[in-house]
């Protein structure tokens, strides 16, 4: 029998744990153990009910494009309860000058597709729209490198675009900032797109018209469950025998013995024949400190940030003086904390009973790490100042709530498929050892569903690669 130790419980390590009871059920000799430093396991998955609505901590969907995580749902027997983002009324602005933009039709991520609403749209200044119209002309260039996303898009569409459109997505999406991250880690289309087509727009509208062409009918840009995103990781911990799951265990380090691995926690140490580490990279850095100084300190390279999500529940009367739409951005050179807000109840409708506004706004990211050591109502006060300024809310919330989540989004920057290349050399050294979680390949739930499952896959088998090649990444603005 063959015993695997699961280091991690959040939706990584809980995939990895289903992937290996799916084994177990097909009649594998295995049997493996899921170790969580803290009481409950699904990691920043976390869904409270208040006051008749559905509050989201952390992740609140998934992008619907990536199959992973709906796939789970289907398996732990959720397909019933999967919903789609209300697309119909899907808008998104940008706070421009202190003024709600709205996105113009067309935007694919960040690139103009459409003509028309572009040369409309106030979104953009005269000079940019000039820009965008040259950019139809880029020449391919094969990428020398690596770059930021940031220098990508302005030798595109020049600085302005960069400051309204992908900054603003990328903090909303990574908690991030454009001028840090990997282009061909976190946008590794358009790094082909530009080496095939050149033009980003006349690429990206070159796959819409195959999209168009394709006979299957549109689906919702984002899914989710109709309780939450708490209730995948509630289905999976009902399918893993109660004894699989190790709460209060904080894995200190694991040692290669004997073939197999030594496992050390507060509580003592055990054996395992084969370990997933399923943490944050930072983690998973400490943990195998001991082990491999180098790959150590190669995952204490990939960089997190933190964030802070805050939801508001109002009344009627702010639900009915709210403009329609999922939300909106705020570009860096606003001077808010404020890096979006989602209209919740217009984004997954049941999320709040019809005569509720619930709104969710997130703060914090790579530019604002001090704000998690402010207090609750510190936070509160400002969300609700830049939420008086920006959409003229003045009432009174009937609820609220503030949620921190120190370092728990990976930034994958300059040069990060180069440092998972090294990673996947230097975790080769260990058989039995797998890595898996957001630091690596995606930092979506549906990717991260799919590190967990492969993870699983490679130590179960014993053979292949510990860090199977795969890519793109999720989206997570309000559009
Ligand atoms: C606020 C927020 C909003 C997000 N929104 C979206 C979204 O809308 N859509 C989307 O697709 N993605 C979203 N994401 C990203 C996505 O949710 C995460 O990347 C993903 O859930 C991470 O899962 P994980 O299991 O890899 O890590 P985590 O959830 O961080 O879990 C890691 C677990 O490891 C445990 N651990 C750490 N060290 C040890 C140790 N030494 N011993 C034992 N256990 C340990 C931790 O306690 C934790 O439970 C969001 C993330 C955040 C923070």
């Amino acid at each position: 029998m063959k015993r695997i130790a699961i280091i991690g419980g959040g939706i990584s390590g809980l995939s990895a744990a289903f992937a290996l009871e799916e084994k177990r059920g097909a009649g594998a000799a295995l049997d493996y153990a899921l170790f969580e430093a803290a009481d409950r396991c699904g990691g920043v998955l976390v869904t409270q009910r208040v006051d008749g609505c559905l509050v989201e901590a952390g992740p609140d969907s998934f992008l619907t494009e990536k199959p992973w995580a709906t796939e789970l749902c289907r398996k732990v027997g959720l397909g019933e309860q999967l919903i789609g983002s209300n697309d119909v009324d899907r808008k998104t602005y940008i706070l421009v000058n202190g003024k709600l933009v709205v996105m113009p039709d067309g935007l694919m991520f960040m690139v103009p597709t459409k003509i028309m609403p572009t040369i409309l749209s106030s979104l953009f200044s005269a000079g940019s729209k000039l820009r965008m119209a040259k950019e139809w002309f880029h020449p391919p260039r094969k990428a020398e490198g690596d770059e930021t996303v940031a220098a990508l898009v302005e030798r595109h569409y020049g600085a302005e675009l960069v400051d309204r459109l992908a900054d603003p997505l990328l903090s909303g999406v990574y908690g991030g900032d454009a001028s840090q991250l990997s282009v061909r880690a976190v946008l590794p289309r358009f790094a082909e797109m530009e080496a095939q087509h050149g033009s980003l727009g006349r690429a990206m509208l070159a796959a819409r018209r195959k999209m168009a062409n394709a006979s299957t009918s549109p689906r919702p840009l984002f899914t989710s469950l109709k309780d939450g995103m708490q209730q995948l990781v509630d289905a999976l911990l009902a399918r893993l025998p109660a004894t699989a799951f190790r709460p209060n265990r904080i894995i200190q380090s694991i040692r290669p013995q004997d073939g197999g691995w030594m496992i050390a926690s507060q509580h003592g140490s055990d054996y395992f024949d084969s370990v997933i580490v399923a943490t944050p990279a930072r983690n998973a850095a400490r943990i195998l400190q001991e082990t491999n100084s180098e790959l150590a300190s190669e995952l204490d390279g990939i960089q997190y940030s933190s964030s802070v999500t805050l939801t508001l529940g109002y009344d009627q009367s702010v639900r009915a003086a709210l403009p329609p739409g999922f939300g909106f951005l705020v570009p860096k050179s606003e001077g808010k904390r404020m890096l979006a807000a989602t209209f919740v109840h217009n984004k997954f409708p049941h999320r709040a009973p019809d005569d509720r506004a619930l709104i969710r706004c997130f703060m914090g990211g790579s530019r604002d790490e001090e704000i998690l050591a402010s207090p609750d109502e510190e936070i509160l006060r400002t969300a609700r100042n830049e939420l008086q300024q920006i959409i003229g809310i003045r009432a009174e919330p009937q609820f609220s709530r503030v949620y921190k989540w120190r370092g728990a989004m990976a930034q994958y920057g300059v040069g990060h498929l180069e440092r998972l290349e090294r990673i996947a050399k230097l975790t080769q050294q260990h058989p039995g050892l797998a890595l898996a979680g957001n630091g690596f390949r995606g930092i979506g739930v549906p990717d991260c569903v799919r590190s967990g499952a492969e993870a699983a896959n490679l130590v179960a088998s014993e053979s292949g690669s510990p860090m199977q090649p795969a890519s793109t990444h999720y989206s997570r603005n309000p559009q």
